[in-house]
This record gives structure tokens, C-alpha cells and sequence, in this order.
């Protein structure tokens, strides 16, 4: 479409599903066309070399200032990594790409179905800017965003910028459509792209749920996986428990099916969801799927968590396990002295084997603490003092 209406220049907002399906690059495969990201975040990425976004809602959320104005200096800023002036040279950088733009793309938070508005919540403006311009207006919008009526849009609207950003409400929160017969103002030209892309995989299925996502980023806020990690860990475009649910539904376990086993099953991504997705559950059930469907039920891993399970069955099961884990580990375990880059006086595991080898590979472990001297054994002993202590 863009070819056949001799589009030279594109500007568009941010848009998950438009990074989901790699639009930007598809579309700079047109000679002679220029695409611009106007969303600040995404507007970064660009400029450095199409960087992967690592939050939902906070794309650029593992750069800081300096490495901005680095990203900006390419772009001829020559001033300080104070935030306001970088926002600011961002800002007259995009304006003169919004007024000679002749296509605008934006992605679509809720599309209401009685009326065909389409609704989008931002607090840049970017996309209102990209909607009123262009003369060309294409939305793109995953299958799952429609909503039957403004009421149900507006009730999502509010969780939604309570979950994302704490505000009652975004600073923008737009309603467009098509250009209104009789009047100047709105595209000529008004395309909407219903896009599936494995969306449909979740029907009837467990994992529906997962179609409700407003896509706040609240879980990842919450997740300890992914407050650790970082976005980029999960090599999906949507990560945190929310693209550990997603991404294998959209795209099979054959990719994605490490994700879900990426989680510690705390349970906070789903106390936190607006929309009540029961996230830790559908990651057991993802877990399930590949062990039994997928026949992988008698691997190794199973064998050992099956182990595990056992071992951890009673009180008395597991204090026996505490002992015999530390006499297993001794024999890989070196005795270091203690010096500033060595601080584990018990010794450390620098080579573990089979699965474990993964891990000592980047790191070293810290040894067991003997049953003598571990945790339980001291609370034992810190509870009989305090009772001692009591009685006297
Ligand atoms: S799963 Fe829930 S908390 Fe996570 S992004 Fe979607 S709506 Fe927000």
C-alpha cells in the first residue's frame, strides 16, 4: 500500500504489535521510503541502531541519560545529559519529520466496536500528531484489542493508566476514526490491519486469559525474574510474566519454550494484574504442556525434579537431603583462601556437573553450609535461647 500510494515519508507512534511483526523493517525494504519513530522511547531505539525495547511501556527503560546523549550527539545535540534538554532537542528533531510526513502509523489500545473509534492512550501527544497530519492513517491492532462499547473502553483506559504509569488518566487519551463525510479535517485515507499472528492459538484453550492483557507492564514491575534479568533476557519482544505467558502461545514452545520455566511461581505478577490474567497458573500449565504433550515427561529434568520432590516430601525427608547435599558437593568443592575477590570462607564450587555445569560456567557457587551450621539448625538453637530467656 505504502508503494502504491508513492509514500516517501512514514511517521508512527509506538506500537507493540507493529515491533511484533517487524513492520519498521519491512517497510525501509521499500526504496526511497524514510520511517520515523516519534514515540520518545522508540525514537531512541532507532537511533541506536534499532536497540530491542525492554519493557512494555518503558522501551529504553536500561539506558540512562548519558548513554541518550551519546544516542543524540549522532543526531548534532550538543548540550548536557540533563533530561528536559534532551526531550527537548527530541521534540524540534521530530517536528519537522510530523509535518512533512505522508503516512502515519499507529498501533491501537482498544478498538470499540459499535462506533469503529480507535482509541490510543499516550502522555506525548506523539500519536495524536501522527493521527491528525498525515494523509494516509493506517492502525494497526491486535485481534484481541476490541471492545464492544466506549464504556467498556473507558473503564480499561482507567486501569490501565493506573497499572502503567499511576495516573488517573493518560495525558492524552484519543478517539479517531475515518474522515467524517462533509468534513476537512481526518485522514483521506483510513486503514485499520486486524492482525492475528498466533493470537488465535490461545482460543479455547487454557490460555485465553491471556488475551485479555491490556499490556500495562504491571507484572514486570512486580516480577523478580524480570527485575533481575532485564527485558533482552527473554528474547521476545514482550517479557516479564506476561510475554513468559504470550510468547509461547504466539510463536511455540519450540522458541519460547525456556520462558516458563524462567519464574520462581511467587505469584506476584497475578496479584498484581488489573485484569485478573492468572499468570503463575498459566505458567504451570505451559510446564505441563511441554511435559506431557510434548512427551517429555521421562527427560532428565523431570527425573531430577521428581527427585527433588521426594526428597522435599516430609520434615524429616528433607533434613536428610540438607546433610546428604553437603556431603555430595564436598568433593567439588575448593578451599580458597579469603581474600577481597574470594569472600567465601566455607570454600566455593568452581565445577559442577552435567545440567549444574551451565551455571558454575558464569559463576561460582558458595558451599553448602554444613547441617551443623545451617539456617535451621541455627533458628533452633535461637529459639531455645529466647525461650532460656524467657523463663528467667
Ligand atoms: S498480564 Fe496483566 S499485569 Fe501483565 S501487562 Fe498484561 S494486563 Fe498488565
Amino acid at each position: 500500500m505504502a508503494e502504491e500510494k508513492q509514500v516517501h515519508h512514514v511517521v508512527k507512534s509506538k506500537s507493540m504489535v507493529t515491533t511484533e511483526i517487524d513492520l519498521d523493517k519491512e517497510l525501509l525494504k521499500i526504496p526511497g521510503l524514510s520511517l520515523l519513530e516519534t514515540d520518545l522511547a522508540e525514537f531512541i531505539l532507532q537511533e541506536d541502531d534499532w536497540d530491542e525495547p525492554t519493557h512494555i511501556v518503558f522501551p529504553t527503560l536500561h539506558k540512562n541519560r548519558n548513554q541518550i546523549r551519546t544516542i543524540f550527539q549522532k543526531l548534532g545535540y550538543t548540550g548536557d545529559n540533563d533530561p528536559q534538554h534532551l526531550a527537548r532537542f527530541a521534540r524540534k528533531y521530530l517536528r519537522a519529520s510530523f509535518l512533512k510526513a505522508d503516512m502515519g502509523i499507529t498501533g491501537c489500545n482498544f478498538g470499540v466496536a459499535d462506533s469503529g473509534l480507535i482509541n490510543l492512550v499516550t502522555n506525548e501527544g506523539n500519536a495524536d500528531l501522527v493521527m491528525a497530519i498525515p494523509k494516509t492513517q493506517v492502525v494497526v491492532m491486535g485481534m484481541e484489542r476490541l471492545v464492544p462499547s466506549l464504556k467498556e473502553a473507558e473503564v480499561l483506559d482507567n486501569m490501565l493508566a493506573r497499572s502503567a504509569v499511576g495516573q488517573k488518566l493518560t495525558s492524552y487519551c484519543s478517539f479517531s476514526t475515518r474522515q467524517v463525510s462533509g468534513e476537512s479535517d481526518g485522514p483521506e485515507d483510513f486503514y485499520v490491519v486486524i492482525v492475528d499472528n498466533g493470537r488465535s492459538n490461545a482460543l479455547g484453550t487454557p490460555f485465553e486469559p491471556v488475551l485479555q492483557c491490556i499490556r500495562c507492564g504491571a507484572c514486570l514491575n512486580v516480577c523478580p525474574v524480570y527485575r533481575h534479568i532485564g527485558g533482552h533476557g527473554y528474547g521476545s519482544i514482550y517479557p516479564g510474566p506476561i510475554g513468559a505467558v504470550l510468547s509461547p502461545v504466539l510463536r511455540g514452545y519450540e522458541q519460547f519454550g525456556d520462558l516458563p520455566f524462567a519464574s520462581s511461581l511467587c505469584g506476584a505478577c497475578t496479584e498484581t494484574c488489573p485484569v485478573r490474567i492468572p499468570l503463575h497458573e498459566l505458567l504451570i500449565k505451559h510446564r505441563e504442556v511441554m511435559m506431557n504433550k510434548l512427551h517429555t515427561d521421562k527427560s532428565f529434568n523431570n527425573v531430577i525434579m521428581k527427585g527433588i520432590g521426594v526428597a522435599t516430601s516430609t520434615p524429616a525427608m528433607f533434613r536428610m537431603a540438607l546433610t546428604a547435599d553437603h556431603v555430595a558437593m564436598a568433593p567439588l568443592t575448593k578451599h580458597a583462601p579469603i581474600t577481597v575477590e574470594n569472600e567465601y570462607p566455607e570454600g566455593i564450587i568452581r565445577k559442577a556437573p552435567s545440567m549444574a555445569k551451565g551455571w558454575t560456567d558464569v559463576r561460582d557457587l558458595p558451599e553448602m553450609p554444613k547441617h551443623s551450621e545451617n539456617f535451621r539448625s541455627w533458628f533452633k538453637q535461637h529459639h531455645k535461647e529466647q525461650e532460656a530467656k524467657q523463663d528467667d
